[in-house]
């Protein structure tokens, strides 16, 4: 099949009309696509009839213009890479396809987004919720696929089409990671070698603290404070946030020692340089 490109939303509508009445799959991205974006366009193809990605660099949930400014953009290689991983639509519109001059509706999800990149971004939740609202829309995919790697924004996206009614099925996707262990990220072309060499401590403190939880470590503070120290340990990086959360309502875990059946995120965001990487790990299942 040969992929379509389409800017506005009516080009999108008019291109997915043949399949409204077959199962689409969605996969917003901001682009910079890498093979973690593409992990998630295979499954959305894989598992339905066809498969829509977007690319679009919201500019509501940036809360620093510097950072929507540098952030990368390669809409040509992204056509290849969309392509290659079975995308049918790619839908890459431009901030005047998707607001209005005079725009004014914002979804806001409470409470979810207080904590972890909520609390050093402001409003970034608010456009995050807002665009994602937007897309599933104009999509009306049967399922949309999100990345566990930005695990705050999943559980957001969960309960905003949960609160909100929206009849779509989320699909949380695992972390892809490069060999080493380095979350892939549009955002890790900014960093230099040695940034590079230093940020393998976040995947490798959170690796730590899940070997340390399967041999029966159960206090949250123990936990947290190995991988600050490993963190702390290299050069270059400075902490946003690094806290141990519960999976589903995303309260902070700190104080506690964790019973049995307890499941438990451990998250974090680390300036490198100046460019801030998030990752996180589910403690009591590692690979999920
Ligand atoms: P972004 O383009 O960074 O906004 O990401 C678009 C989607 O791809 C989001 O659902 C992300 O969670 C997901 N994603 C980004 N990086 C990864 C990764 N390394 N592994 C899995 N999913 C990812």
């Amino acid at each position: 099949m040969t992929m379509r490109i389409v800017q506005s939303i009516d080009e999108l509508r008019n291109a997915l009309l043949p399949f409204r009445a077959a199962q689409i799959g969605f996969a917003p991205t901001m682009g910079f696509l890498h093979q973690g974006h593409q992990t998630l366009f295979r499954r959305a193809a894989d598992e339905n009839s066809i498969a829509v990605a977007s690319v679009f660099v919201n500019p509501t949930q940036f809360n620093d213009p510097a950072d929507l400014e540098k952030y990368p953009r390669d809409p040509y290689g992204d056509t290849v890479r969309a392509r290659e991983a079975g995308i049918g639509i790619l839908w890459m519109p431009e901030p005047r396809h998707m607001y209005a001059p005079d725009h004014t509706t914002t979804v806001s999800v409470a409470r979810l987004t207080h904590g972890l990149c909520g609390a050093t971004r402001p409003g970034h939740f608010d456009g995050v919720a807002t665009v994602v609202t937007k897309l599933l829309n104009a999509v009306q995919p049967t399922r949309a696929y999100f990345g566990q790697k930005d695990f705050q924004q999943l559980a957001v996206i969960r309960r905003l089409v949960r609160d909100l009614d929206m009849p779509v099925q989320i699909v949380g996707v695992p972390t892809v990671r490069e060999p080493d262990g380095l979350a892939m990220s549009s955002r890790n072309v900014h960093l230099s070698t040695s940034e590079r060499q230093s940020a393998l401590a976040l995947s490798r403190a959170l690796f730590a603290a899940a070997r340390s939880w399967e041999q029966g470590e159960r206090n949250v503070d123990r936990l947290v404070s190995d991988v600050t120290a490993t963190v702390t340990a290299e050069p270059d990086l400075r902490i946003d946030y690094i806290n141990a959360v519960d999976p589903d309502d995303l309260h902070d875990l700190a104080g506690l020692t964790l019973g049995h059946g307890r499941g438990v995120v451990m998250a974090l965001a680390v300036f490198c340089g100046k460019t801030r990487l998030i990752d996180n790990l589910r403690l009591d299942a590692p690979n999920a």
